[in-house]
């Protein structure tokens, strides 16, 4: 028995010393670094923003702080954006409405600044409120979540009670606050079901805040998120929360 089980170990040994000599011999020589080095397409030369966060050369500017054009009323999508602009900047008017992007946009990079109220006016979610909704129905949250408390999944730069923020790189009231979005439409088939969700990377002040996040559907109030089919294009949306905020400087590239 001990005997036929040596046997045994040896067969294997050989076999396993056999397969290794096989292998060497079979190896194909190492890659050479070309190999992995490719020259075509070459991506288009872009000039970029001055430090300013002047929109670089291929951008769709939405907002430069002297027309409401880019923009319509969100209740109906085509009566006139009913905010007001004042010294360039975009002012939220309460009770007026979300206002929309004329143009609709799937994958691209967004960016947006915006500023809180300096008149501070209640606390949490009351309290400098808007939003940045892609699509529409995607919210990154724009908040004065500065020195305010708030639901961590609420505060500004979070994917609207999905994911919130991994830092929070806020300026105070009145100060300017910049976010770039890279965000991933989510696809469907064409029985509507999801084939992939929607991704999104957010950076405030040039700090990573979302770093490539699987949306779980349209952000809720309340409520489960969940997918439906929708267009492969819609338009973005700021929110009227109530509160003054205000922007400037808004462009998209699309991807
Ligand atoms: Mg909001």
């Amino acid at each position: 028995m001990k005997k036929q089980f040596l046997t045994f170990v040896v067969l294997v040994a050989s076999l396993g010393t056999a397969s290794l000599v096989f292998a060497q011999q079979t190896t194909p020589p190492p890659m050479p670094p070309q190999a992995t080095e490719f020259y075509t397409p070459v991506p288009p030369k872009v000039t970029p923003g001055a430090m300013n966060n002047q929109a670089p050369s291929d951008a769709i500017v939405l907002f430069d702080g002297s027309s409401l054009s880019g923009f319509v009323s969100a209740k109906d999508g085509s009566s006139p954006a009913p905010w007001k602009i004042e010294n360039g900047e975009l002012v939220v008017q309460r009770g007026t409405g979300d206002i929309q992007s004329k143009l609709a946009f799937g994958d691209a990079q967004y960016h947006v600044e915006w500023s809180a109220p300096t008149e501070i006016v209640g606390e949490g979610q009351g309290r400098g409120n808007s939003g940045f909704f892609l699509m529409g129905i995607y919210e990154v949250q724009i908040l004065d979540s500065y020195e305010s408390k708030t639901y961590t999944n609420g505060q500004a730069g979070s994917v609207y009670k999905q994911y919130p923020p991994l830092v929070n790189p806020l300026r105070g009231p009145g100060d300017w606050n910049y976010y770039d979005i890279i965000f991933k439409a989510p696809r469907f088939d064409k029985n509507g079901m999801l084939t992939s969700p929607a991704t999104v990377t957010v950076l405030i002040n040039g700090v990573l805040v979302q770093n490539n996040v699987i949306l779980k559907g349209p952000t809720e109030y309340i409520g489960i998120p969940n997918y439906k089919a929708h267009a492969d294009a819609l338009p973005i949306k700021l929110q009227d929360h109530g509160n003054p905020v205000r922007f400037r400087n808004i462009w998209v590239r699309p991807l």
